[in-house]
């Protein structure tokens, strides 16, 4: 009997059987998206496997696999087989992973359209009317007057009709003529509204390569023209100019036929960036991003599918692209923690890069200024090969100075505030003076993250999480809570003995803003965190900082990553502390990976640049060597530590969280399984815990979790199995996190 495993967009682990019915007996294949019933529900599910077998269970009880909805796999073979290999090594279910890689419209019931069939059924919204003005090669009579004007800026190449109006007054009025005496071609197309896409490339000249870019360029094209399967780290420091040489191997990469993926941090995924992808590739780009509409991102996955484009660039979800003969992927600033998904199927996008390169047989380029040290393990084992960018691209650029600050010693400056110390103040004044700009650095958005009451001492705390409520003044003044976004009022008695002495203790992004406001009366001040810039927006902010609107920036996280803002001569980095004291094995290395990034916001234009960082360990080795900007010693001292701690990249970790509404359950069942596990554990895995994790209580639900290390990969994996088979109470929620990031 002919059946097939199906697997359904559903959080389940398993794949379900259904009979193929002979008249499907012969279409019926991998990848492809049935109809199947599931329960009394209609679903879309991928055919995983057609096997001609006796079932398991009697023929009567088998349900008939539905309608086939297209004749050609949704799922390329190579990509279905990559995600069944991935499901299985994070222990996650296969229809959550299918879900990542096809776009919410590919999941639906409902939708009709095969993928090979006619035109997308495209919400209509996204789509608009743009018309663009393309220039002629020769006219008839001599343009006079503003008529030159557009002329000379259409010499580059076509614009959007909107953007010259914007440019010059009447410019439909006299577009329109000059397209009555040939000059240009006025065309009106419907096309997706897509920030990325907006406005049409200019194709760019690429810059002379220097020596160090040429050899890494000519390592990866190498190993792209003779078919090699291979995998690369990319040191380059910050500025070294990593982006050329991505945009050399992927250009090599389609030019032999195969396609590409290039994976950026979501917060990098800017229309800056994509404009030089299509600069120097043209529009054969996909964008992959979350800010994407369903109908936009199944748009851009279909190209990919269909072959049109290949192709693309985009954040962490971009991995699963559908990209055909897939030969090449790049992961830049690999590092970063972005890449690893912390909700839903918990995977980890630069690891899996590598896998799905190799599986193909492909070509993996891994790039950071501070690579991870599970990166440097890889070289150290021979699997990465290292190529090295050591200086800044431009000649003019060197490295910026760094500068240390004891908080210890220094007091704060005029404005009282301690994180603006008078050292500080005298390098921003000089920046003010010589007209040049400034980052300040602070990973703590609001205006004060806490609110302590002077009498009695207590914190005013969410009430439905263990976290101290941030202060916020802008708008409304309120108190947050960062982790479920609860918000209120801010009390003017204390809850606990009404004492009405509450003190805003320490200062976030906002409250350093207005002080810069005080101090700086003359300089224009901005603010970049996620409560003025959501998504898209902090390109905006970036923009105004390039057009010189801004002059001192103040901002979190946000401000540390990949921007090339010329004209920062400085940077401050206000309180380096609190990244060094998180608990977390992986603290070091992403503190130091925090500083150096940062630092490397300043100087990248002609003027050299400077760092301040503030801190009260001034002799700790982490801020030592960034201060050499020495990446490699920094290396070398945290991988001794892991080494001696047996933590990744020296062992394996797995983290088992347990979740739930009532404390006395999450711990007893935490307690229970961790019990259990305890019994059955092999010589090399070790169970520590359980206990409360670092943040006890989230959205009212307690936390608990326990976690494995060993050496040996498999004996993990046995281990986790079990747990995963293991009966929990229902009301208790179990997550197993492989090669867990955040600890907290
Ligand atoms: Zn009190
Ligand atoms: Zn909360």
């Amino acid at each position: 009997m002919l059946l097939a495993s199906v697997a359904v967009p559903v959080p389940l682990g398993q794949a379900f059987t259904y009979r193929v019915l002979p008249e499907h007996a012969n279409q019926c294949r991998r990848g492809l998206r049935v109809v199947c019933e599931l329960g009394r529900r209609k679903v879309i599910g991928v055919v995983l496997q057609v096997a001609d077998r006796e079932p398991e269970v009697p023929v009567e009880k088998l349900k008939p696999l539905g309608r086939l909805v297209e004749s050609e796999p949704a799922l390329p073979e190579e990509l279905l087989d990559f995600l069944i290999e991935l499901s299985r090594y994070y222990l996650a279910p296969i229809g959550e992973v299918l879900r990542l890689a096809l776009p919410a419209v590919e999941r639906t019931e409902g939708h009709q359209e095969s993928l090979l069939g006619t035109k997308a059924r495209l919400v209509g919204k996204v789509l608009k009317q743009v018309t663009r003005v393309e220039p002629c090669p020769s006219g008839v009579k001599t343009p006079k007057g503003q008529a030159v004007e557009i002329l000379a800026s259409l010499a580059l190449g076509p614009a959007l009709m909107r953007d010259l109006e914007q440019q010059f007054k009447n410019a439909r009025a006299v577009v329109t003529r000059l397209q009555a005496q040939g000059f240009v071609s006025i065309t009106s197309t419907t096309e997706l509204k897509n920030a990325f896409f907006d406005r049409p490339a200019t194709p760019d000249t690429p810059p002379a390569l220097t020596t160090a870019q040429r050899e890494a360029v000519d390592a990866l094209t190498s190993a792209l023209e003779s078919s090699t399967r291979s995998a690369f780290l990319l040191h380059g420091v910050t500025a070294s100019g990593k982006t050329e040489v991505y945009l050399h191997a992927v250009k090599r990469c389609v030019e032999l036929g195969r396609g590409a993926i290039v994976l950026v941090p979501e917060i990098a995924l800017t229309p800056q960036l994509v404009g030089r992808f299509r600069a120097r590739l043209g529009d054969a780009i996909a964008v992959v991003h979350s800010a994407l509409g369903d109908a936009e991102r199944h748009q851009m996955w279909k190209s990919l599918r269909l072959g049109q484009v290949r192709v693309a660039v985009g954040a962490r979800s971009a991995l699963f692209a559908p990209v055909d003969n897939l030969g090449l992927i790049c992961v830049d600033e690999e590092h970063d923690s972005s890449f690893k998904q912390e909700e839903g199927v918990r995977y980890q996008a630069r690891d899996m890069a590598l896998w799905r390169a190799h599986r193909v047989g492909g070509v993996c380029v891994l790039g950071s200024a501070t690579p991870s040290l599970t990166s440097e393990a890889l070289v150290d084992r021979g699997i990465l090969t290292k190529l090295v960018l050591p200086t800044r691209a431009r000649q003019a650029a060197v490295l910026p100075t760094i500068e240390i600050v004891d908080l210890r010693r220094n007091k704060e400056g005029p404005t009282g505030d301690r994180l603006l110390t008078l050292p500080l103040v005298r390098a921003l004044e000089q920046v003010v003076e010589a007209r040049e700009q400034a980052i300040l650095f602070l990973n703590r958005r609001g205006f004060s993250p806490a609110l302590l009451c002077g009498s009695c001492g207590e914190i005013a705390r969410c009430p439905d999480c263990s976290i101290s409520l941030t202060v916020h003044r802008t708008r409304r003044p309120r108190v947050v809570c960062h982790t479920c976004d609860y918000h209120a009022p801010v009390p003017t008695r204390c809850p606990s003995c009404k004492s009405g002495e509450l003190e805003e203790e320490g200062a976030g992004t906002e409250r350093i803003e207005a002080a810069l406001i005080q101090l700086f009366p003359t300089a224009k001040v901005g603010r970049l965190d996620r409560d003025v810039a959501a998504g898209a927006k902090s390109e905006a902010i970036l923009e105004r900082m390039r057009r010189r609107e801004i002059d001192l920036l103040v901002g979190t996280q946000m401000v540390t990553k990949g921007h090339d803002l010329p004209d920062v001569t400085l940077v401050g980095v206000l309180d380096a502390d609190a990244a060094l004291s998180m608990p977390d094995y992986r603290a070091a290395e992403r503190a130091f990976q925090l500083l150096v990034q940062v630092a490397g916001r300043a100087g990248r234009g002609d003027k050299p640049g400077r760092v301040v960082v503030q801190t009260r360990q001034p002799e700790s080795p982490i801020i030592r060597c960034a201060l050499r900007h020495d990446v490699q010693a920094f290396l070398e001292h945290e991988t001794a530590q892991r080494r001696e701690l047996e933590y990744p990249p020296y062992s394996r970790l797995a983290l088992v969280r347990f979740e739930g509404l009532d404390e006395n359950l999450v711990a007893s069942e935490a307690t229970r399984i961790a019990r259990l596990t305890k019994l059955g554990l092999g010589g090399s895995v070790q169970l520590s815990g359980p206990a409360p994790a670092p943040i006890a209580r989230i959205r009212s639900r307690f936390r608990y979790r326990f976690l494995l290390k060993s050496a040996e990969r498999q004996r993990l994996r046995e281990t986790l199995l079990k747990i995963q088979r293991t009966e929990v109470d229902r009301r208790v929620r179990v997550i197993i996190d492989v090669d867990p990031m955040n600890m907290l």
